[in-house]
């Protein structure tokens, strides 16, 4: 699944090609997909709108529409397309956006579990969500009075979209092998010291990563068909019985907090 690096090369992607464009029209090719609204209300509402800006929260791709919102995600298998006029009809397309000079923008989800909906503001995303990991409210005080009453594995903490938003399993894994934590621990065990430290790890591995434009290891691609680049920076993910960079003991895969898991048994102990 897209985590946030990806969604936001996703939006670095697409914001040139869609800004400032007019809409005069939607298409819904599987109903599922929008559920806020039909497609002839939300055909009504969008016509001859504008997109002012594109921006993300979470893991969440958000159209701005003067003063009103599209907000997609991604889930397992969506990509957001643009396409100029007169190209050939785009397999799996679930939902089109189609523009004033005959530009498209498509969203395709081949295993269909990616949502949109039409918004009025950003209340449903601000009250399910935590802070953005970039936020200058993120500090040591803010997770503290998050995680002291949770005694599930820190793994699950940093899976949990309302403490920070945006990080999936990718990242996890990645985050608590640079700050050397095992997966399992209780997250309310953590220090101040190694709270800290997973702030800083959590911003420099995201940043990292939107740099490098995501990881791509099966489905994510963006434009037509570019992949991420960070996938050679994994120092545990996917890498089960690999050697570990730091001190070449193998990689273990476990199961934790519900999720495939990757660590080193000697850098991470229990
Ligand atoms: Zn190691």
């Amino acid at each position: 699944m897209p985590e946030l690096p990806e969604v936001e090369t996703v939006i670095r992607s697409i914001t040139p090609k869609i800004i400032k464009q007019k809409i005069i029209g939607i298409k819904l090719n599987w109903d599922k997909t929008l559920y806020t609204h039909s497609e002839s209300e939300l055909n009504k509402s969008l016509k001859n709108k504008c997109i002012s800006s594109v921006s993300r929260r979470g893991k969440y791709i958000i159209i701005h529409l003067q003063n009103r919102f599209l907000i997609i995600h991604l889930r397992m298998t969506g990509k957001l397309i643009f396409q100029k006029k007169n190209i050939k009809p785009l397999q799996h397309s679930r939902f089109e956006i189609l523009f004033n000079d005959k530009s498209k923008l498509i969203f395709t989800d081949i295993r269909k579990f990616g949502r949109i909906g039409y918004h009025e503001n950003l209340n449903f995303l601000n009250n399910k969500l935590g802070l953005e990991p970039f936020s200058k409210n993120l500090n040591t005080k803010y997770l503290y009075n998050k995680l002291k009453l949770r005694p599930g594995p820190i793994k699950g903490t940093l899976l949990n979209q309302s403490i920070i938003a945006g990080i999936g399993n990718i990242y996890a894994d990645e985050i608590l092998f640079k700050i050397k934590v095992h997966p399992q621990i209780p997250a309310k065990t953590l220090n101040s010291k190694k709270l800290s430290e997973l702030i800083l790890a959590t911003q420099s591995i995201l940043k990292n990563a939107i740099d490098s434009m995501g990881t791509t290891i099966i489905n994510f691609s963006f434009d037509k068909n570019s992949s991420g680049k960070y996938g050679s920076q994994l120092k545990v993910f996917n890498k089960n019985n690999e050697k570990c960079q730091s001190c070449s003991n193998y990689i273990k895969k476990i199961k934790c907090a519900g999720r495939g898991t990757h660590f080193c048994p000697h850098c991470q102990k229990l």
